[in-house]
């Protein structure tokens, strides 16, 4: 069926032209478990957008759904403000238990507005007070979010065209490898070694261990460390953006595990909350936290109905390192199948890490007609890149191995159908 594209419907009559993805899938959607979605016509869909990685445990786990529905049940909280309340001590109990002590992090959780870039904007707000510095370096494809701070430090034009006005306040750095034969560390360096370069000394370099919007590329941990190294030289801090390759997306909890980097600040969101509610907060380092009381205020930080859920989500995958080695099984199985698909398509190549991985298929237009094809097809994929040109698999991190494979046999098949051959013949 044709949802949004029907003039009558309410889609096109009442809500905004800014509506993005509702294009690219058009179907009315009406349930989702797992690693499936089902339309109004009971059609199914394999997933593998996942919410753009908020939903790295699939639609509807059985045991958050649970929780949920008794929390709300016996009339536990909705909106508590940033009040004291029992969801949230579990929560956090939670996450100093599984997730800090074991990584031997001493961060302090700032809970942030509900959206990511809430959580962007006050690690950008909080090295600028910590600094007294107002620069922050930001990485070339790098995304971080639509508010006016976190948008300046977001590279794509598109995006950044939105704001009517200057934005201000960041610089911009070629991620490594961005730029053919220059090794961005050394220019960095380079550049705030000069007194002369122009750039103010930085409060923070802000970057995307694994960028999810920007082509997924990944950072080695020479340059994570690296980037350490001199912000430390500097006097800045490092924010390391985990949005969306945190929270096992990249393969461990947090993406930059075992690079040796100690982030300064870190922002988490999307599958915070486990279940795909809105749900973000700011890692900080207790010597960082020099906010007065309500300083960076916000009348939804918190969200109680995601801190159960949360919980759940910790004590369900992340009590042993059992998900993390299936993590890694399923990210070999999608390397593997990955590279055989880039065989068909010349001067196709990998992009990513752990279960954030895709195909640079050399044009947008090409991965464009792959989507779509797929869509077709029954499953639900989405581009990322300056120039949308990588077919991006972002699969619930849940999925079972049969329809990762089912997927995947989707997406080799619409690879065949939109290889060069078919499209010059189309053209
Ligand atoms: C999605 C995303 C954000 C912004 O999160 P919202 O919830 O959309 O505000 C910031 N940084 C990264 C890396 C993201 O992927």
């Amino acid at each position: 069926m044709s949802a949004d594209k029907t003039a009558e419907s309410i889609f096109a009559r009442r809500e905004s032209r800014v509506r993005s993805y509702c294009r690219s899938f058009d179907a009315v959607f009406t349930q989702a478990r797992g690693s499936v979605l089902t339309d109004s016509d009971g059609r199914d869909y394999i997933d593998f957008l996942a919410g753009c990685s908020s939903l790295n445990y699939g639609h509807n786990d059985p045991d958050m759904k649970a929780a949920l529905v008794e929390h709300i049940a016996s009339d536990g909280l909705t909106h508590g403000l940033d009040m004291y309340t029992a969801p949230k001590a579990a929560f956090l109990e939670s996450f100093e238990r599984l997730i800090l002590k074991p990584r031997d992090m001493d961060h302090k959780v700032m809970m942030t507005g509900p959206t990511g870039t809430n959580a962007v904007e006050a690690a950008m707000k909080l090295a600028r007070k910590v600094t007294g510095r107002e620069t922050i370096v930001a990485f070339t494809n790098g995304f971080h979010g639509m508010t006016m701070g976190a948008l300046a430090a977001t590279g794509n034009a598109g995006k950044r065209a939105g704001g009517g006005m200057a934005l201000h306040g960041v610089v911009r750095m070629p991620y490594e490898g961005a730029i053919e034969g220059v090794d961005s560390l050394a220019y960095l360096e380079a550049m705030l070694d000069n007194p002369s370069s122009g750039i103010d000394a930085p409060a923070a370099f802000l970057i995307e261990p694994v960028q999810g919007e920007g082509g997924l590329n990944a950072a080695s941990p020479e340059f994570l460390r690296g980037l350490q190294r001199l912000a430390r030289k500097h006097g800045a801090l490092l924010i390391l953006d985990d949005i969306q390759a945190g929270i096992g997306r990249a393969g461990s909890f947090f993406s930059f595990e075992g690079m040796g980097v100690e982030p300064d600040l870190v922002p988490l969101a999307k599958s915070l909350s486990g279940m795909g509610l809105p749900f973000a907060a700011l890692l900080l380092k207790p010597e960082l936290d020099i906010w007065k009381p309500a300083e960076h205020n916000g009348t939804f930080r918190g969200n109680q109905h995601a801190f159960v859920t949360a919980r759940v989500a910790l004590e369900k995958f992340w009590a042993d390192d059992g998900f993390e080695r299936e993590i890694g099984q399923k990210a070999a199985l999608l390397t593997g199948r990955l590279e055989a698909m880039a065989r068909v398509l010349p001067g196709a190549r990998l992009k990513g890490r752990g279960m954030m991985q895709g195909i640079d298929v050399g044009s947008g237009e090409r991965a464009a007609a792959i989507c779509a094809e797929c869509f077709r097809r029954g499953l639900i994929i989405e581009t990322s890149g300056a120039g949308d040109e990588v077919v991006k698999v972002l699969a619930p991190l849940t999925t079972p191995v049969e329809t990762l494979e089912r997927g995947l046999d989707i997406l080799a098949s619409a690879i065949a159908q939109c290889a060069p051959q078919q499209t010059l013949a189309a053209e």
